[in-house]
């Protein structure tokens, strides 16, 4: 295939949230020719209103427009960003060739970047709603959607509990629903919403089912432990934050996963396959902070730059971090 010599870079980066941005800045600043492939701009982050602990900033920052910040910074340094979704990734003996509904792009390396991808609930009806009603996120720019509405959140994780404690300044009434009676939170987070009068709780409650017409009505739950008590709420938001998983699909038969389809990295973000890296959440990285997958979309970057002029046999540009220092 004849590829426009736009359509080929040094590296390719997927996704657009902190690993991403991070990756692209310091590749960038190597003076790699970047793409970034976003499916949207913002990540985990852009679901968290007021971002408290990433050193620096110190006035809590919505997340949306710190990374921002990020995607400038790596523009600033010459990244190519493209809202484009990416569909397949494929290896040739050299080089790897991603796939997006606009087009076909060529790289000598890759780092995946693409995060999580929100789980279902799960329940009957529920595909029908899906953006008619029912939404997997509640990003800060969300809110307006949710002026005077009966609002109903589900789940007992940091999301939950910060979208039902965004959504209480605008709409009419917010229900947390959770599983279990107690939260998996943060402790300030849990905090918050138990005093928070406005958000009423159903806890020990699962959803059974949602109805409405062209739009989302009413949402059915009962008690976790007997079914058969069950409550009729009349909902017309709900907000499904029952966690994330990663969605692999685009790179399933290039890199090899966990059972979790997490991909397998090693400490510098170097997946099983050469020129082929991975940071952020959809790598088996314990800890899902924005601090750590801007650290580790870091260290891929710098992964991705050492292969590279190994592969081109360039003299690298600066200083040789390569050289461990032992104490
Ligand atoms: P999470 O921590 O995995 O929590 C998911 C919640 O959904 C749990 O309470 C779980 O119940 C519930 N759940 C799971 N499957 C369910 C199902 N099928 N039906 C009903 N409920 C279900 O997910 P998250 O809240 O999205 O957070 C993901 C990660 O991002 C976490 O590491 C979190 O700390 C991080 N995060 C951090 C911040 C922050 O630092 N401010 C903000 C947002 C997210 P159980 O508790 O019973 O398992």
């Amino acid at each position: 295939m004849n590829f426009k010599a736009s359509n080929i870079f040094d590296l390719i980066i997927i996704g657009g949230g902190a690993a991403a941005f991070t990756a692209a800045i310091f590749a960038a600043r190597r003076k790699l020719n970047v793409l970034v492939l976003a499916k949207e701009i913002g990540g985990q982050a852009a679901l968290t209103s007021a971002i408290e602990n990433y050193p620096g900033i110190v006035e809590p920052l919505d997340g949306i427009t710190l990374i921002r910040r990020f995607r400038l910074q790596a523009e600033k340094f010459g990244a190519k960003v493209n809202v484009e979704e990416v569909t397949n990734v494929r290896k040739s003996e050299e080089e790897f060739f991603v796939t997006t509904p606009q087009g076909e792009y060529r790289a000598v390396s890759v780092i995946a970047a693409f995060g999580l991808t929100p789980r279902d609930l799960g329940v009957a009806h529920e595909a029908e709603f899906k953006g008619r009603g029912i939404f997997y996120s509640m990003a800060i720019e969300d809110s307006t959607l949710v002026v005077g509405k009966q609002v109903a959140v589900v789940g007992g994780g940091n999301s939950a509990l910060e979208a039902a404690l965004r959504a209480v300044h605008d709409a009419a009434r917010v229900y947390l629903i959770h599983r279990r009676n107690e939260f998996r939170g943060e402790a300030i987070l849990i905090e918050r919403v138990t005093h928070e009068p406005r958000i009423v709780l159903r806890l020990n409650s699962t959803v059974l089912d949602v109805a409405g017409d062209d739009r989302l009505h009413s949402v059915t739950i009962a008690d976790s432990a007997d079914a058969s008590h069950k409550e009729e709420l009349a909902i017309d938001h709900l907000v499904v934050a029952i966690g994330f998983g990663v969605d692999a699909r685009c790179i399933r038969s290039v890199v090899e996963l966990t059972e979790r389809d997490e991909i397998i990295v090693d400490e510098v973000g170097k997946t099983t396959v050469p020129g082929f890296f991975a940071a952020g959440d959809a790598t088996m990285i314990r800890d899902k902070q924005l601090i750590i997958s801007a650290g580790e979309g870091a260290k891929a970057a710098l992964s991705a730059y050492q292969y590279f002029v190994a592969v081109k046999g360039l003299k690298p540009l600066g200083p040789d971090w390569t050289v461990k220092v032992r104490i």
